[in-house]
């Protein structure tokens, strides 16, 4: 059969932009090599409908050892009693997750979208905010951070049946302790969605919610630098608080109930080949090479808010404790939308982004929101921070000015020339 060379000419081209520019989008990361040859394997071909030992289809005995790998590396990674590893992706783990706990009509209380959660937090646009009765809590106006009292108000108001503790864009340390409590008094299931500070939470430098809540879901493509795909743990088996009963009349475990969720229930085969690059990336972050990957991270992410607050701009919360970080743009007389554009033109990559109590709409936005893993992949450090902002702030200052844009394009691309893409 004759070569895609049209597809593999915009594979190149993608490969070229991602190697000459300065990727701060805080969602995404670049894996290693192994995990990108894992990804691209003859897993691909194998349909394995099931669980380990318990398949739907022959010819699985290759696959269940690999993804029962996966699960056992994730457990001894985040410290879990359950893993299912098969979720496509951070929104369907989600999706599981609500399958199991809620019908539709229950009220969950979530993170507000514009203030920095997800849409799967309850987002009239998506189905969580279409199927269930979403309410929120948010960030304090004056100075950025989370009020576990008055979020402990809404939930005693509102009586929810889940509580979501988790964020895209929140760049402080979560209390999942107190969110537990809030949890408690109202009988509340408590579910974390970490997709965003896995990797950090892995290795013990942000707080850890598997003692404290229910059920924890993540992706596993962010900071924890795998394949892009979902995962959902708990730090202990509970029984189903709604009594589902076995056919023997025993209670069914929140386990058994989250496996039927994401197969059968939102899912049909597993991408065993993703499986396999999950498998090898839990591999890598149980190193210690990655806990110092984390900690470079964590010091990159606190350099680079540092140059920024000294450069006049807002962050919300004034900083942070983790990878990322949310900036307010309305000081600077651009909308976010402005800014990710003028950027992209001197390759740097940033998303636009609302920031809490925002005036303009999600297509414009007053803000943009950075993050620090994938640079720190690439082998930057806290002086290339320094100088990176400078080329942002250059760009910001400068945004309808093309001239300018190539000359921040050319230090862009010579910062980067000789960064390897692959750890
Ligand atoms: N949850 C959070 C907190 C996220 O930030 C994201 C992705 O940005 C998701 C879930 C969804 O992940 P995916 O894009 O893999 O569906």
């Amino acid at each position: 059969m004759q070569r895609d060379e049209q597809i593999f000419e915009l594979i190149q081209a993608e490969k070229e932009r991602q190697l000459h520019g300065i990727e701060l989008i805080a969602s995404e990361n670049f894996v290693s090599d192994q995990v990108m040859e894992a990804a691209g394997s003859v897993l691909t071909n194998k349909y394995a409908e099931g669980y380990p030992g318990k398949r739907y289809y022959g010819g699985c005995e290759v696959v269940d050892e690999v993804e029962q790998i996966a699960i056992d590396r994730a457990k001894a990674l985040f410290g879990a009693a359950y893993v299912n590893v098969q979720p496509h992706s951070g929104s369907q783990a989600n999706t599981a997750v609500y399958h199991a706990c809620l019908t539709p009509g229950d009220k969950i209380l979530g993170f507000d979208l514009s203030h920095g959660g997800h849409l799967t937090h309850g987002s009239p646009v998506n189905f969580s905010g279409k199927l269930y009765s979403p309410v929120f809590y948010g960030v304090e106006e004056e100075t950025g951070v989370l009020n576990y009292d008055k979020i402990q108000e809404i939930a005693t108001k509102e009586q929810p049946k889940l509580i979501i503790a988790g964020a895209s864009a929140y760049s402080r340390d979560i209390d999942f302790k107190r969110f537990r409590v809030i949890a408690d008094s109202v009988g509340a299931i408590l579910m974390a969605d970490i997709s965003h500070p896995a990797g950090l939470i892995a290795k013990g430098i942000l707080n850890d919610p598997l003692p404290h809540c229910h059920i924890v879901t993540t992706t596993t493509h962010k900071t924890l630098r795998g394949p892009r795909g979902g995962m959902i743990m708990m730090g202990q088996d509970f029984e189903n608080p709604f009594g589902i009963k076995l056919k023997n009349g025993n209670l069914r475990k929140m386990s058994s109930l989250l496996d039927s969720a994401v197969f059968p229930g939102n899912q049909g085969g597993p991408l065993e080949h993703i499986i396999a690059a999950k498998a090898i990336a839990f591999g890598e972050a149980l190193t210690d090479d990655f806990l110092n990957y984390q900690l470079q991270v964590k010091q990159n992410a606190a350099a680079m808010a540092a140059a920024l607050v000294a450069k006049g701009y807002k962050i919300i919360s004034g900083g942070t404790d983790n990878h990322c970080m949310l900036i307010d743009l309305r000081n600077k007389n651009l909308s976010g939308k402005d800014a990710e554009q003028a950027l992209v033109k001197a390759d740097i990559t940033v998303n636009k982004n609302m920031v809490p109590f925002d005036d303009k709409s999600p297509f414009v936005t007053s803000g943009i929101r950075l993050g620090a893993s994938a640079v720190t992949t690439r082998g930057l450090n806290e002086k290339d921070m320094i100088d990176i902002v400078e080329l942002v702030d250059k760009v910001v200052t400068n945004y309808e000015n093309d001239a300018v844009l190539e000359e921040v394009k050319a230090k862009v691309n010579a910062m980067m020339k000789d960064k390897p893409l692959f750890v």
